[in-house]
C-alpha cells in the first residue's frame, strides 16, 4: 500500500503546525509512524490522498454514528448553507436541536449549545462551582474531559497516550482544586468527600470511559456516585460527550438508569460539525447568563450549519433506532477478535458497551487506569499497523475506544475479522 502523497503532505504539515496536526490524538504518537492524510469519507469507509480505502472504526472519534456523508445529514447541510452560515443571533434551528436533546437525554430539562466537548465540560464545572459556591472538583484517572486546565490532570485520551499527567501551563493553583481518584472505586470517592467536607462542587466522570480504551462502570458504581453526590450537596456531572446518543439513544444515563444533575454532550450531537452542549436540571441551568449570573458565551454557539447536521443526525437516529443492530454487529466483531487472538495465541481481553469496543493487550479485565496502564501498547501498535496494511483503520492508540457505525455492513465486520486474524498471526 503506497502512501507517498500522505507522506509528502504530512512532511509539509510538520513545518506549518505543531507536530503537523491540530489535535494530538491523530498524530499516531502512540503507534509510531506517520498519520495518514485523508481526502474523503463515505459510509463506513475513508479514502486517503493516495487512493487507499480503509474501513473506518474511528468515525472522527465518535461523531459519525451514521457513517460518513449520510444522505439525510448531507441534505440538511446543503439546505442550511443556502440560508447563510452564521448570524450570531437566535434561530429556530437552535430550538429544534434543544428540543431533541431534551426529549432524548432523560435528565436534561434545559440546555446551552457550545462549540466543542471541551467547552461543554469547562462550562459545566464553572456552573457547578457557581451554583454550589464551592471550589473543588473530583475527576477520575484516565477519564478525559477535553483540554480544560483544571481537568487536564491525570487525563485519558492523547494525554494518557503521551504520558502527560499534568500539562505544562496548567498552574498548580488550578490543579489544586482538582481531586483525582481511581475509577470504579466508590470507597475512594466516599473518603474524598469525608476529607473535603462542604468543599466539593461536583464530580465529573465518563459513565462508560472511552478515553483509556472502553472501560465500563462496575455494577452499582454509577448509583454510588449518585448517592454520594446527593448526600454531600455536590453536583453529579455526567460527561456524555462520547456516550451520548452512542451507548443508547439517551446515553449511559438511560442505559444504566442513573440521573445526573448536569450532562455534557459533544461529538454525535453535532453530526460531524463542531457542537457541544451542556444541560440538566432547570433550576441549575437557570443560573447561566443572561437568565442568571454565571458567565458563559460564544460567537458561533448554536451555529446554523452545525445545528442543521445535529438535528438531522438525532432525527435519523430516532427514526432508525439502530442501537440493537449496532450492539449485534459490534458483538460479532468482539467475538471475532477474541477468537482470532486465541487462535494466534495472542493474549487480549475485550471490553464493550454497545458500539464502543476495545481489545486490550492485557491479561485480565481493565477497570481503571492502573490496569489500563499495564497494557502492551507496543504490541497494540504493531497490530494497528498490520490492520492498516489490510485496509482497516482502528484507533491509533490502545487508549481509545473503537466505534461501529450504522454504515458498517456484516461484510465489513467479516473482512475486519479476517484482517485481524492475519494481523494477530503476524504479531504473535
Ligand atoms: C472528546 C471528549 C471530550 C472533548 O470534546 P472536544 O470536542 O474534543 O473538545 C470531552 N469529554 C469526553 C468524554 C470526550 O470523549
Amino acid at each position: 500500500m503506497s502512501r507517498s502523497k500522505s507522506h509528502d503532505i504530512f512532511a509539509r504539515a510538520k513545518h506549518l503546525m505543531p507536530g503537523g496536526v491540530n489535535s494530538p490524538a491523530r498524530a499516531f504518537g502512540a503507534v509510531g509512524g506517520e498519520p495518514i492524510v485523508f481526502e474523503r469519507g463515505e459510509g463506513a469507509y475513508l479514502y486517503d490522498v493516495d487512493g487507499n480505502q480503509y474501513i473506518d472504526y474511528i468515525g472522527s472519534w465518535g461523531p459519525m454514528i451514521l457513517g460518513h456523508l449520510h444522505p439525510k445529514v448531507k441534505e440538511a447541510l446543503h439546505a442550511a448553507v443556502d440560508q447563510g452560515t452564521s448570524f450570531g443571533a437566535p434561530t429556530e434551528r437552535e430550538n429544534k436541536l434543544a428540543e431533541l436533546i431534551i426529549e432524548i437525554i432523560p435528565s436534561v430539562q434545559q440546555v446551552r449549545l457550545v462549540n466543542s466537548g471541551t467547552e461543554a465540560t469547562m462550562s459545566a464545572i464553572r456552573l457547578a462551582r457557581g451554583f454550589t459556591g464551592r471550589d473543588k472538583i473530583i475527576k477520575f484517572a484516565g477519564n478525559y474531559h477535553g483540554h480544560v486546565d483544571s481537568l487536564l490532570v491525570a487525563a485519558g485520551s492523547a494525554a494518557a497516550t503521551l504520558g502527560v499527567p499534568n500539562s505544562p501551563g496548567v498552574t498548580a493553583g488550578t490543579a489544586k482544586d482538582t481531586i483525582v481518584l481511581p475509577y470504579n472505586n466508590a470507597d475512594a470517592l466516599q473518603e474524598a468527600f469525608e476529607r473535603n467536607k462542604d468543599q466539593i462542587a461536583g464530580v465529573i466522570f465518563e459513565p462508560v470511559v472511552g478515553n483509556m480504551g472502553c472501560v465500563p462502570p462496575l455494577p452499582g458504581y454509577l448509583q454510588a456516585i449518585r448517592e454520594i453526590c446527593t448526600n454531600n450537596g455536590a453536583l453529579m456531572i455526567m460527561d456524555e460527550v462520547m456516550t451520548g446518543f452512542r451507548v443508547a439513544a439517551g446515553g449511559a444515563q438511560e442505559l444504566y438508569g442513573v440521573t445526573p444533575d448536569l450532562t455534557t454532550l459533544g461529538k454525535i450531537v453535532g453530526g460531524g460539525l463542531p457542537i457541544g452542549a451542556y444541560g440538566g436540571r432547570a433550576d441549575i441551568m437557570g443560573h447561566i447568563l443572561p437568565a442568571g449570573e454565571i458567565f458563559q458565551a460564544g460567537t458561533l454557539s448554536g451555529n446554523p450549519l452545525a445545528t442543521a447536521t445535529g438535528i438531522a443526525t438525532l432525527q435519523t437516529l430516532k427514526e432508525l433506532n439502530p442501537y440493537p443492530e449496532l450492539d449485534k454487529k459490534t458483538q460479532t466483531l468482539e467475538k471475532g477478535l477474541l477468537k482470532a487472538a486465541q487462535q494466534a495465541n495472542v493474549g487480549i481481553v475485550t471490553a464493550r458497551v454497545g458500539s464502543m469496543l476495545t481489545p486490550f493487550f492485557h491479561e485480565g479485565a481493565v477497570h481503571n487506569w492502573d490496569a489500563a496502564a499495564q497494557c502492551d501498547t507496543k504490541r497494540y501498535g504493531k497490530f494497528f499497523w498490520e490492520l492498516i496494511e489490510r485496509g482497516v483503520y482502528f484507533p491509533c492508540s490502545q487508549y481509545e475506544a473503537l466505534f461501529v457505525s450504522v454504515a458498517h455492513t456484516d461484510d465489513d465486520i467479516a473482512k475486519t475479522i479476517d484482517a485481524a486474524q492475519e494481523a494477530f498471526l503476524k504479531i504473535r
